[in-house]
């Protein structure tokens, strides 16, 4: 009997995400309560590679069924970039999320400014993948399709989540609340496939 799944993330955000929409009556942990775990290096080349190490390595140092996740922003005028150089586009991780952010959304403003809105086209995803120590045992991907605007607008959200405008919405992803986001975004929609999937081996084991 399934007790517990880890989160193979130290976000708490993360964590209260994964919980509230899997919903179910297993009891969600974090890499906070593994504090001995070694580092799973995201040096893969694609989100579903990056996910499926995350995985299988933080379930082998565990012993527990584990969700793991990558996700980024995919410009088609950059030929896919940042992709899964997102957290990172303008240069290593740096411990001010906030100001990171904003160089990373610099970095695109700049990269674009010459191209026209018709060519902006952009899509939010996220990768996640299941795994029990010996195999991986679940693969899901959702997308938000959307286009990239031409300046930052909106205080919520995270990321390059100001200058990504969503058309069927008329806003970006940093001027609706996290409700809204839940319930469009690529890891709301790659955790609404899991749920499912997730639910039949939980009852099965
Ligand atoms: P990670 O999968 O949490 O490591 O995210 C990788 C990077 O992709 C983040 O640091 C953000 O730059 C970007 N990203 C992923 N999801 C979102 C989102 O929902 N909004 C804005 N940026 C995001």
């Amino acid at each position: 009997m399934i007790k517990n799944i880890l989160i193979a993330t130290t976000n708490p955000g993360k964590v209260r995400e994964f919980s509230q929409m899997l919903n179910s009556h297993i009891e969600f942990v974090s890499l906070k309560d593994f504090p001995q775990t070694d580092e799973v290096k995201e040096d893969g080349s694609t989100f579903a590679e990056n996910a499926r190490k995350k995985a299988l390595g933080y379930a082998q140092q565990t012993g527990l069924l584990t969700i793991a996740d990558d996700s980024g922003l995919v410009i088609d005028a950059l030929g896919g970039e940042p992709g899964v150089k997102s957290a990172r586009f303008s240069g290593e991780k740096h411990a001010n999320r906030g100001l990171l952010d904003h160089k990373n959304m610099a970095k695109v403003l700049e990269l674009l400014k010459d191209v026209p809105m018709e060519k902006r086209t952009a899509r939010f995803v996220c990768c996640l993948c299941v795994a029990s120590p010996d195999k991986i045992l679940i693969e899901t991907q959702g997308t938000l399709e959307g286009f990239i605007g031409e300046k930052e607008l909106g205080e919520n959200g995270f990321g390059y989540d100001p200058i990504f405008f969503v058309p069927a919405k008329n806003k970006t992803v940093a001027q609706m609340d996290g409700a809204e986001k839940n319930s469009i975004s690529h890891r709301g929609n790659a955790i609404r496939k899991l749920k499912p999937l997730l639910e039949k081996i939980i009852d099965n084991k």
